[in-house]
């Protein structure tokens, strides 16, 4: 027999509240209580909590061929949605697709607001973002009144945040940030979550989306997977097999232990390759985002005359992408830096040379001759 488990993986999604009529509201009610029985049992889902809908039943039946039913319980935990103002006109696109631009400024100090939950609860979370003031040089301050950067609902569609300097253009009445999170939620997956969510507040994106990831999704089992909590293939596509382009982003190599990184099924992949539940903040997290907060930097000016295509370079063990005429603000070490440029004359990416900026001065890369021989020159 198969053992509906629908409701509740349903109930627990941002899709909910769009898809049930008021009368499916008062089954929310009756199903939150035994939340952690389905969580940790999940075969415990008793059917007459929910009628299925013959199409729910036969997506039910697809989902159980790919994958078992701890699996699909674990998809209400690990999913996450990243949240893009809503935004009209040119820039737009550029501004949603990836985390360039969107760090505060070093030192910031970013008012969080709870619109609700206990105080414990609230403490909880909040202990998350002071554990990311350990390594970014950001101070974040609790605020019960007046104005507020981060805004968050203790409510019931899942996990999202908006990412970086984002939340600030959100309307001072919306929430910017939901966590499906309540007192009965133990105190690992509220940490899980919360260190997660603040790591978008800090300007993070999802890990499995950066440029240099290279998961061998098996898209169909992908597709499949998500479509149990409503999402369409344009918005698995977008929260999860597409990558970030470069151009839009800062990053380091590929780094699976990191906490914006979601679980990954064995399932889920071509060859069996899977990725565990990441709880802790890893030892990359740290150094990168106490990178992105440093005041140690050093700018670097795309000013290759004649060369239209981009251009990336590596400092600091972190990745960036100048377009034509860009110019950007990068950290460095205080000592000892190796600065490598990669460049396009194929169209495929070589590495050019390597170079050693030092703080205090700034840089722009040029092209010498008429060949497409780049070169870090100080401005
Ligand atoms: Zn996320």
């Amino acid at each position: 027999m198969i053992t509906p488990r629908f409701p509740v993986l349903f109930l627990l999604t941002a899709s909910y509240l769009l898809i049930f009529s008021a009368c499916d509201k008062a089954f929310f009610a009756a199903d939150s209580a035994e939340e952690a029985v389905v969580t940790e049992d999940c075969p415990s889902l008793t059917s007459h909590l929910f009628e299925m809908s013959a199409a729910q039943k036969d997506r039910n039946t697809l989902l159980l061929q790919y994958f078992t039913p701890a699996e699909i319980a674990d998809l209400k935990t690990n999913t996450c949605l990243t949240k893009e103002p809503v935004e009209s006109g040119e820039g737009a696109t550029e501004r949603a697709s990836g985390l360039k631009g969107r760090f505060w400024t070093p030192g910031a100090v970013i008012r969080v607001r709870f619109l609700n939950g206990s105080a414990a609860l609230q403490q909880k979370v909040f202990a998350c973002a002071e554990e990311w003031e350990n390594y970014a040089d950001v101070h974040f301050s609790k605020v019960t009144s007046g104005n507020s950067d981060v805004r968050i609902l203790f409510g019931e569609e899942g996990h999202w945040s908006y990412i970086g300097t984002d939340n600030s253009s959100i309307d001072a009445c919306e929430e910017t940030m939901n966590l499906e999170l309540t007192d009965q939620t133990s105190g690992t997956e509220v940490r899980r979550v919360a260190l997660h969510e603040f790591g978008h507040v800090l300007g993070m994106r999802h890990e499995h989306q950066q440029p240099l990831a290279s998961i061998p999704w098996n898209t169909s089992a992908v597709y499949t997977y998500y479509a149990q909590q409503d999402w369409t293939r344009t918005e698995v596509d977008q929260q999860v097999l597409n990558k970030n382009t470069a151009e839009s982003s800062q990053y380091t190599n590929f780094d699976a232990a990191s906490i914006m990184e979601y679980p990954v099924s064995a399932s889920l992949t071509t060859n069996g390759y899977s990725i565990g539940w990441n709880t802790q903040l890893s030892a990359t997290d740290k150094s990168f985002i106490g990178l992105m907060y440093s005041t140690r930097r050093v700018r670097v000016r795309h000013a290759a005359a004649g060369y239209g295509s981009n251009i990336s370079f590596y400092v600091a063990g972190i990745y960036h992408t100048l377009k034509p005429g860009e110019s950007l603000s990068v950290p460095v070490l205080s000592t000892a830096n190796t600065l490598a440029i990669w460049e396009q004359p194929t169209g495929t990416w070589v590495w050019d040379d390597a170079y050693s900026p030092v703080y205090g001065k700034n840089y722009k890369i040029v092209r010498v001759g008429s060949t497409n021989d780049l070169t870090l020159a100080v401005e």
